[in-house]
């Protein structure tokens, strides 16, 4: 049990579909604390670097192309756990596979244009946390007056 922050993508469909407000309300709604957030026609290399772990897959060019077709949102987001809690609220990644009750699985039908991006590990999270948001001071340190209401404040936050 940790604190940690994550990197999630509000992919172009997301965007086009206007699902923006949607998508983030069920981070907040859950209490996840957002501490980073920018709408931007991100260039093909950021993409490139992003999912440079799949770099040799057959998907790879239409996904950054896809990616870099439109806006997407870039959000930060910190909790205790929140790597494998946001992992779990996107849903698998075929959107027609992914459970009710996700995301993907309420809100998309496509394998590739399936809404939302979280990081797998802590590792990818440092990585992509750097890339869409430089260094640290694109990140806001904040406490949210709700926080002890969301944690058992002295056994999850000790
Ligand atoms: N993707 C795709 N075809 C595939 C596998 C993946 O278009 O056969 C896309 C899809 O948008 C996915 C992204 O590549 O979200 C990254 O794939 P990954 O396996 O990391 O899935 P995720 O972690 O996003 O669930
Ligand atoms: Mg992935």
């Amino acid at each position: 049990m940790a604190v940690q922050r994550t990197l999630v993508l509000l992919k172009p469909d997301a965007v086009q579909r206007g699902l923006v407000g949607t998508i983030l309300a069920r981070f907040e709604h859950k209490g996840l604390k957002l501490v980073a957030m920018k709408l931007r026609s991100f260039p093909a290399s950021t993409f490139e670097r992003h999912y440079e772990p799949h770099k040799a897959k057959p998907f790879y060019p239409g996904l950054v192309k896809y990616m870099s077709s439109s806006p997407v949102v870039a959000l930060a987001l910190e909790g205790v756990d929140a790597i494998e809690v946001v992992r779990g609220m996107m849903g698998a990644t075929n959107s027609r596979k992914a459970a009710p009750g996700t995301i993907r699985g309420d809100l998309g039908m496509s394998f590739s244009n399936n809404l939302v991006h979280g990081s797998d590990g802590p590792e990818s999270a440092a990585s992509e946390l750097a890339n869409f948001f430089g260094d640290c001071a694109e990140v806001c340190n904040w406490t949210p007056i709700s926080t002890p209401w969301i944690y058992n404040v002295a056994e999850e936050l000790a």
